[in-house]
């Protein structure tokens, strides 16, 4: 693996997809043993979601549904934060065990306001978080993250869905921001 540049940034190689792959595996089949008797609706988070949510429910051996939620809270390489204008839910929920995927938690404020919008709109039986990856060291929430892939050091990483400026989510392996480049 190489490095790449992506607009105006340089990022190199983390992790190679046979990794990635192995870590989205455990995960589905970790979450299948808690889901056995149950027919679940997986729900990803999109945009950035799409390679992890797509893997997963191809490693998920169980029954399940599926559904998506657009939401925006991003832009560029660092978290805005809280406004956001869109909830758009593409199934009714309501009465069914609901699993949210994320491709990565940062701040955690986006775990938060998904929370909230289901919990207190959509009244859906239970509701756990599934997230590739986490930055434990920026995560400042009190919400449990039910199955995590896996953690990572606080640096902006790209690819396997994750964009720079809306591009690099076509990448099939994840690249981290070069060192000593700003991170946002
Ligand atoms: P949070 O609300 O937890 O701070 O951020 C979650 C969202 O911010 C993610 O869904 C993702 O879109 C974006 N994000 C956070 N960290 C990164 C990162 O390192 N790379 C990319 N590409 N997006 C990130």
């Amino acid at each position: 693996m190489e490095s790449i540049k992506v607009h105006d940034k340089t990022f190199v190689p983390y992790l190679k997809e046979a990794e990635i792959q192995q870590i989205v595996k455990e995960t589905a089949l970790k979450i299948y043993e808690d889901y056995k008797d149950e027919v679940p609706v997986f729900i990803g988070v999109l945009n950035g979601v799409i390679m992890f949510f797509s893997d997963l429910l191809k490693y998920y051996p169980g029954e399940c549904e599926i559904a998506f939620i657009q939401m925006s809270s991003y832009a560029g390489t660092e978290s805005t934060g809280i406004v956001y204008q869109k909830m758009e839910l593409t199934k009714d929920v309501k009465d069914r065990h609901i699993i949210l995927v994320e491709d990565i938690v940062d701040t955690g404020n986006t775990v938060e306001s998904l929370f909230k919008y289901f919990t207190e709109t959509q009244r859906p039986k239970s509701v756990k978080l599934a997230s590739f990856l986490l930055k434990p060291d920026v995560y400042k929430k009190d919400f449990k993250l039910d199955y995590i892939g896996k953690e990572i050091p606080n640096k902006f990483v790209l690819g396997y869905g994750l964009d720079y400026d809306e591009l690099g989510r076509n990448l099939a392996n994840l690249y981290q921001l070069e060192e000593g480049q700003i991170n946002h």
